[in-house]
């Protein structure tokens, strides 16, 4: 039996493909969206095409941005020796909200995982190394997730750096095992990263 109006229906599936969105949320957002005024609704059709016109990679680090290079790369105050390997921009969030981390940032978009076959050429590996080349970076801080792909991933970054007069750190205690970065709250995250750890 058909609910809802064909063009409603497509609406509804569009927003089912987000990510944490199960069809009750999909069906309250189309039904939101349906409501909204013809001002409202232009708005919104006009931010996302204006951030996917606009946002894209950083040549550096490949953080999202709308300015090339982004504005931490760009800003003279952070201490360029140091980079701190993330899995995801919203994880770059998170450190930026505890305020501690003065260095720069590398998003991986991904982490390497054989059973959904993302392979280290899938995600931003190469871009990193590339920018060690240089021999301005002292020190690169393993950021990613600790499960199995996240420490595969670190464990594999850290193998490829060796060659590099560059130490190598993870993010040690604080997180939970399981965990997501992006989740953690500042005081768990800022005790992450103080007691980082050699590998
Ligand atoms: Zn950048």
């Amino acid at each position: 039996m058909d609910y809802y109006a064909v063009t409603v229906q497509k609406l509804i599936e569009e927003f089912r493909k987000m990510p944490g969105v199960g069809s009750k949320s999909a069906q309250r957002m189309a039904f939101y969206v349906l409501g909204l005024s013809e001002e409202k609704a232009t708005n919104l059709i006009t931010a996302i095409a204006d951030a996917k016109q606009k946002v894209g990679y950083c040549s550096v680090c490949c953080n999202l941005t709308d300015e090339e290079p982004c504005r931490i790369c760009k800003d003279d105050k952070r201490d360029k020796s140091v980079i701190c390997v993330v899995e995801s921009p919203a994880d770059v969030v998170a450190m930026e909200k505890t305020g501690e981390f003065k260095g720069l940032y590398h998003v991986l978009h991904g982490v390497i995982s054989p059973m959904d076959g993302v392979k280290p050429d899938d995600i931003k590996i190469k871009e990193l190394v590339t920018r060690l080349a240089d021999g301005r970076v002292k020190e690169v801080i393993i950021a990613t997730n600790p499960n199995i792909e996240g420490e595969a991933t670190g464990s594999y970054i850290a193998r490829l750096i060796l060659p590099f007069d560059i130490k190598v750190t993870r993010i040690a205690k604080g997180i939970p095992i399981g965990g997501d970065i992006e989740y953690a709250d500042e005081v768990t995250l800022t005790r992450a990263m103080e007691t980082r750890t050699k590998i």
